[in-house]
């Protein structure tokens, strides 16, 4: 499984639609300064569905969407799509090139798609446990996530190892599992109420 393609547009510095191809193994982007380099990871990042501007270094959704420039005019949405390699079909989908696109307006709403279908940012996360490829996985380390990683508490760093291990997808279900229990013994007890109310 690999990213093969970036397709950015709208996004902060890439007003037109730009496509970025991957090969297998090292690639590396080079620029000068303030030319875009990490504004390609943090669309990486945004399209896996960070919901905090401020680790993208904005400060509202708006600041993510292109700006305006002396010869191009502001924009008022922006989308990013990528296309990952799944013939190993290590995501749990039935197909072996998978698209993750998320589209984000000025109003600060999102959209999310996988294979061109809509879905809720819950269905990218769930698609992506256990793969160290989610916004929360390791395979994304900007500048500064490995002092983070050292000075962090032991805690979240065994999240972490988690995600390495293929641990976090029962972690994740568990949780889910007690919502539910918690949601099904209120519902228990409204009707005991509404029971004892009518007998
Ligand atoms: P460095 O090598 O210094 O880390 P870089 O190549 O990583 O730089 P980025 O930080 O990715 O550069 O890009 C910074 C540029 O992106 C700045 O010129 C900034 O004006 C531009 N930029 C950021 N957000 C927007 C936006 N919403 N609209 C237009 N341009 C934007």
């Amino acid at each position: 499984m690999y990213l093969k393609k970036i397709e950015i547009k709208g996004f902060k510095s890439f007003p037109n639609k730009t496509e970025i191809l991957f090969e297998k193994g090292i690639t590396s982007i080079v620029g000068p300064n303030g030319s875009g380099k990490s504004n390609i990871s943090d669309a990486i990042r945004w399209a896996l569905g960070e919901q905090s501007i401020k680790s993208l270094r904005g400060d509202k959704l708006e600041d993510v969407i292109f700006a305006g420039s002396e010869n191009k005019k502001a924009m008022s949405f922006c989308e990013v799509s990528l296309t990952i390699d799944n013939t190993e079909k290590i995501l749990d989908i039935d197909y072996s090139e998978v698209t993750i696109k998320r589209v984000g307006y000025k109003s600060g709403e999102s959209e999310f798609y996988i294979n061109n279908k809509p879905c809720r940012l819950k269905d990218i996360k769930e698609l992506l446990l256990d793969t160290g490829i989610g916004k929360e996985g390791y395979s994304i380390i900007e500048q500064g996530k490995i002092d983070e990683i050292l000075s962090s508490n032991p805690s979240n760093r065994r999240k972490i190892f988690e995600e390495a291990a293929g641990i976090s997808k029962y972690r994740y279900k568990k949780e889910e599992g007690e919502k539910n229990l918690k949601i099904t013994k209120d519902n228990l007890d409204r009707i005991t109420d509404i029971y004892y109310e009518i007998e």
